[in-house]
């Protein structure tokens, strides 16, 4: 068996997915999206970037020959060269060949097989923080390199873009290292591949997303049913509670004392099962019933909304952000005007077309919202309010023209999951809107999609980027307009028996 820094990472990230990536049908992958591949270009760019003012020295040997690599390199930690980028590292443990490729190997002063000198992996990250799954990858390399060289480096370094050097802890990592590699070594010893477990934040960028969410699909796994996280599916597993029918059935006083449960969870598992079994909307808890204000029945002033309200205005706004997250840029304010007086929806889109406009896109949505000083915000999600918020001090707009702004902010993705339990698998803008019957145009965009296509309209200037942004986001708003346009009829259906 050959476990290298990629299949330990991925077994970080989730255990099937290293097992998959060893034993799996590489047929069966996804193909890479197109914001991956723009993640692995920047990647890459970084590490451009910070070897361009060094000098350094490369092993030579034909693609994919690790033995060969490894040779190589090793003949050039003998030599005692000073830097060698993309080495290759290969020690034998108890019948498994570890496979170590460090960005950069660093000659320093100490004894070793070689003489008075040694070497120390680097590993040059994009991120902005040193996660542990970073360190632990870095202490594979060092782990390796001292079975090669014969002594351990005291320290390693990562190359964050952002924070610049970080220096690990290496005896606190190592460890730990131990311990995943024994499990990962263990995983990858067994026949049978590890349990489908769908979670959207680590898988949505994985290879094997489409066969793994099919499996879950025919099986009705659990895993798609919002709030069965790992450490609740295994409680469930326990006693027998593995399918969705099972979970509706239960009694949620039985799931309460259980770890990781307790009187909220419990019921609303029990209750997010019965709403996925039966295909509908339940009403939460009418006990915390959303107020319903009407312009009919509220006289509008510039004084904002209670978190209990839900308000429907003679003028609504919708809002959407497109933002670059790696660039702290936001490239887009969308915004859907909804004149019930007219009976008119007009979309106004303010973009950066390249980051400098930045400020000036958001002077423009200021503007807007302003000639609008009494509308309700709807917005999905906190990231607007937090983005107003930082927009605000970063461009020193007075706090007159951000503070009565702020208290107009209704999030709709808090008024829905404090009332109602859907037919879902996730509480995201799109599975909620696609279930109500709404659909994006491009029904492939998303975020991330977003993200790629301004990074190809700042490169190309090509203009059909920059108008497949545009529908995307016009759309968000439109469906978090079609949401609470929604929301607000199934609760007044509701409220209606307590109020007659
Ligand atoms: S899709 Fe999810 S469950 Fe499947 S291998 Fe990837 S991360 Fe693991």
């Amino acid at each position: 068996m050959l476990i290298d820094a990629e299949i330990l990472l991925n077994y970080q990230r989730c255990n099937r997915r290293a097992f998959l990536d060893l034993y799996g049908d590489r047929a069966e992958r996804d193909p890479p999206n197109d914001y991956l591949l723009k993640l692995i270009q920047d990647s890459q760019e970084n590490q451009r970037l910070f070897l361009a003012n060094q000098t350094f020295h490369h092993p030579q040997y034909p693609s994919g020959d690790w033995q060969a690599a490894a040779s190589s390199t090793l003949g050039l930690m003998r030599q005692g060269v000073e830097r060698i980028s993309q080495g290759v590292v290969i020690t034998t443990v108890e019948g498994v060949t570890l496979l170590s490729k460090p960005d950069l190997l660093v000659k320093q002063p100490g004894q070793s097989l070689f003489g008075d000198w040694l070497y120390q992996p680097v590993e040059i990250k994009l991120g902005k923080r040193p996660k542990l799954e970073y360190q632990i990858l870095l202490t594979f390399h060092v782990q390796v390199l001292a079975q090669v060289q014969g002594a351990w480096p005291e320290t390693s370094s990562l190359i964050l873009r952002e924070r610049g050097e970080y220096e690990i802890d290496l005896w606190e990592m190592l460890p730990r290292l131990q311990e995943i590699l024994d499990a990962c070594i263990q995983t990858l010893s067994r026949p049978q591949e590890p349990e489908v477990f769908i979670s959207r934040n680590r898988c949505s960028l994985c290879h094997w997303f489409s066969h793994c969410y099919a499996i879950a699909k025919s099986d009705h796994h659990l895993s798609l049913l919002p709030g069965v996280t790992p450490a609740r599916y295994v409680q469930l597993q326990e006693r027998q509670l593995t399918s969705v029918k099972s979970l509706a059935d239960a009694n949620p006083t039985y799931l309460e004392p259980l770890p990781g449960f307790g009187p909220d969870a419990a019921h609303k598992l029990v209750r997010q099962a019965r709403s996925v079994l039966q295909n509908r909307a339940f009403l939460i808890d009418s006990n915390r019933e959303l107020n319903l204000t009407h312009w009919s029945t509220h006289r509008y002033t510039a004084a904002g909304f209670s978190a209990n309200e839900l308000p429907t205005a003679p003028v609504e706004l919708y809002f959407d952000i497109e933002a670059e997250p790696s660039l702290k840029l936001v490239y887009l304010h969308g915004v859907l005007v909804v004149d019930h007086t007219s009976k008119t929806e007009v979309f106004h889109s303010f973009v950066a077309k390249c980051p400098e406009e930045e400020s000036l896109v958001w002077q423009q949505f200021l503007e807007l919202v302003w000639t609008y000083p009494t509308a309700p915000i709807f917005h999905f999600c906190p990231f607007e309010v937090q983005t107003v918020e930082r927009l605000g001090k970063l461009y020193g707009t007075p706090s007159s023209r951000i503070q009565p702004l702020l208290t107009r902010f209704v999030d709709l993705h808090e008024r829905v999951t404090r009332s109602v339990t859907l037919p879902v698998e996730s509480y995201a803008l799109k599975p909620i809107a696609r279930w109500l019957g709404f659909n994006w145009r491009d029904s492939t965009a998303n975020g991330a999609q977003s993200i790629y296509w301004y990074s190809q309209w700042l490169a190309t200037g090509d203009l059909t980027y920059l108008d497949s942004i545009l529908i995307y986001n016009e759309d968000d708003c439109r469906a978090t307009h079609h949401v609470k346009t929604w929301l607000v009829s199934f609760l007044q259906a509701a409220y209606q028996p307590a109020l007659a």
